[in-house]
C-alpha cells in the first residue's frame, strides 16, 4: 500500500488492541478516514508491562503519541539473579539508547500507553482526520474482494483497505485463508503486578529503583522476568515454569490464580521474590503455543491487510508488537 496517496482512503481496522490503534494512527497521520470496529463494549487493555525499544519507540514519536503521559521506566539494565538466593550474577548497562538509536527504550504499562493511542488515534487534534471508533462491533465475515465486512450486530461497514488487527486468535486471518498450526508449548506462565508502596514496605525498593529488565534462571524453561512501568509505581513480572507442572489447557490470558499457587509453583525461588509473589496482585495464567510464523501478506487486489503483529511469548521465541508494527506499515 502507498504511505501516501492523494485520495485518502476509507480504511476499516478491525481491532482495537495495541495493533489495531498503532495501524489505525499511522494511517491517520498520511491523511486517511479511518474507522476501527471493536468487538467489546470497551476498548480497553489488560496486562503487565510491555516494553518497547527504539524500533518502536521511534514510531510513537514519529505519530506525536504523547510518550510521557504513558509513564514509561526508561530502561538502563539487564539484570541476571541466582535462581536460589537472588545474588546478581550479572549486570549488562545497556548504555544510551537515545544517543546510539535516537529513542530511549521505553518499559510501559500496556495499559498506560494503550490510553495514548487511543487519545491519538481518536481525541487529541493533530495531523490527519481523527478515527471512529465502533464498540460492540464483533466482526463475523469479511468479503475481501469487495471490502465489505459484515457484524455480529448486524451492520454492515464497507472500506477500501481492510486492517485485520483481531488478535492471536484473529478470525479475519482464517477468512482469508491463512491457517497457522498452533502447537502446545512445553512453557506456562504467570504475570502478576504489585505496586511500588507495597515493595517499598517489603523492604524490596531495589525492585523499582534499577531502571532494569531482571532475570532469575532463563537458561531452562523456568524464567521469572521483572521490570517497573508506570513511573516506577508498578512492578510487573513475568513467570515461566514447565507446562508439565499443572498441564493448564485452558484458552486465554485471563485465567486467575492466586500468591499461593505462584508460590507453591516455585518453591526453591529467592526468598525475596518469593516475598513479592506472595504479596502480588492481578494475577494472572496461560499456556503458551507455538504458532507456526506466517508472513505479511499485503493483497493489493483483495483490500485487506493483515497486520501479523500478533505475538506469542514461548520462551525465548517472541515477535513483538512494535517491531511487527515496523515491519507492518
Ligand atoms: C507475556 C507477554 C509479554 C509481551 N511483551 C511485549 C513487549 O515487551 N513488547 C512488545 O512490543 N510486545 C510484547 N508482547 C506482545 C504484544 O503484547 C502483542 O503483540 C500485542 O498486544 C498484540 O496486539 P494486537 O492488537 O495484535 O492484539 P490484541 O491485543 O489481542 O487485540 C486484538 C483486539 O481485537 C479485538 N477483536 C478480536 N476479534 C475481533 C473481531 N472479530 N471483531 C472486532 N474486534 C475483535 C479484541 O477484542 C482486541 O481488542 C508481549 C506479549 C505477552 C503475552
Amino acid at each position: 500500500m502507498p504511505s501516501r496517496t492523494d485520495t485518502p482512503l476509507n480504511v476499516a481496522v478491525i481491532g482495537a488492541g495495541l495493533g489495531g490503534l498503532a495501524a489505525a494512527i499511522a494511517l491517520r497521520r498520511q491523511q486517511h478516514h479511518v474507522t476501527v470496529y471493536e468487538r467489546h463494549d470497551f476498548a480497553g487493555e489488560v496486562g503487565a508491562s510491555l516494553s518497547a525499544a527504539p524500533n518502536g519507540s521511534k514510531f510513537l514519536e514519529r505519530w506525536g503519541v504523547d510518550i510521557a503521559a504513558a509513564k514509561p521506566v526508561i530502561l538502563k539494565n539487564l539484570i541476571m539473579h541466582e535462581w536460589k538466593d537472588g545474588k546478581v550474577l550479572n549486570e549488562f548497562g545497556l548504555g544510551d539508547y537515545k544517543a546510539k538509536f535516537g529513542t530511549d527504550y521505553n518499559n510501559f504499562h500496556r495499559i498506560d500507553i494503550h490510553k495514548q493511542l487511543l487519545k491519538s488515534a481518536f481525541e487529541e487534534p493533530g495531523e490527519g482526520p481523527k478515527c471512529i471508533l465502533e464498540i460492540n462491533h464483533k466482526a463475523i465475515e469479511i468479503d475481501a474482494e469487495a471490502g465489505v465486512i459484515r457484524f455480529e450486530n448486524g451492520q454492515k461497514a464497507t472500506a477500501d483497505l481492510i486492517v485485520a488487527a483481531d488478535g492471536i486468535r484473529s478470525l479475519t486471518r482464517e477468512q482469508m485463508g491463512i491457517t497457522p498450526q498452533f502447537e502446545m508449548s512445553t512453557s506456562c506462565c504467570y504475570r502478576c503486578i504489585i505496586g511500588a508502596d507495597k515493595l517499598r514496605a517489603l523492604g524490596l525498593e531495589d525492585y523499582i529503583n534499577n531502571q532494569a529488565i531482571e532475570y532469575w534462571g532463563g537458561f531452562g524453561i523456568n524464567k521469572i522476568v521483572m521490570s517497573p512501568c508506570s513511573d516506577g509505581d508498578v512492578v510487573s513480572c513475568y513467570c515461566f515454569y514447565p507446562s508439565e507442572y499443572n498441564n493448564l489447557r485452558d484458552d486465554g490470558w485471563n485465567i486467575s490464580s492466586s500468591p499461593q499457587q505462584l508460590l507453591a509453583t516455585f518453591p526453591d525461588l529467592d526468598p525475596r521474590m518469593r516475598t513479592l509473589m506472595a504479596n502480588a496482585e492481578d494475577i494472572k495464567m496461560w499456556r503458551c503455543k507455538y504458532i507456526q510464523s506466517v508472513s505479511l501478506r499485503v493483497e493489493r487486489e483483495l483490500r485487506t491487510q493483515y497486520t501479523a503483529i500478533n505475538h506469542i511469548h514461548t520462551g525465548l521465541k517472541a515477535r513483538y508488537a512494535f517491531s511487527a508494527t515496523q515491519r507492518t506499515l
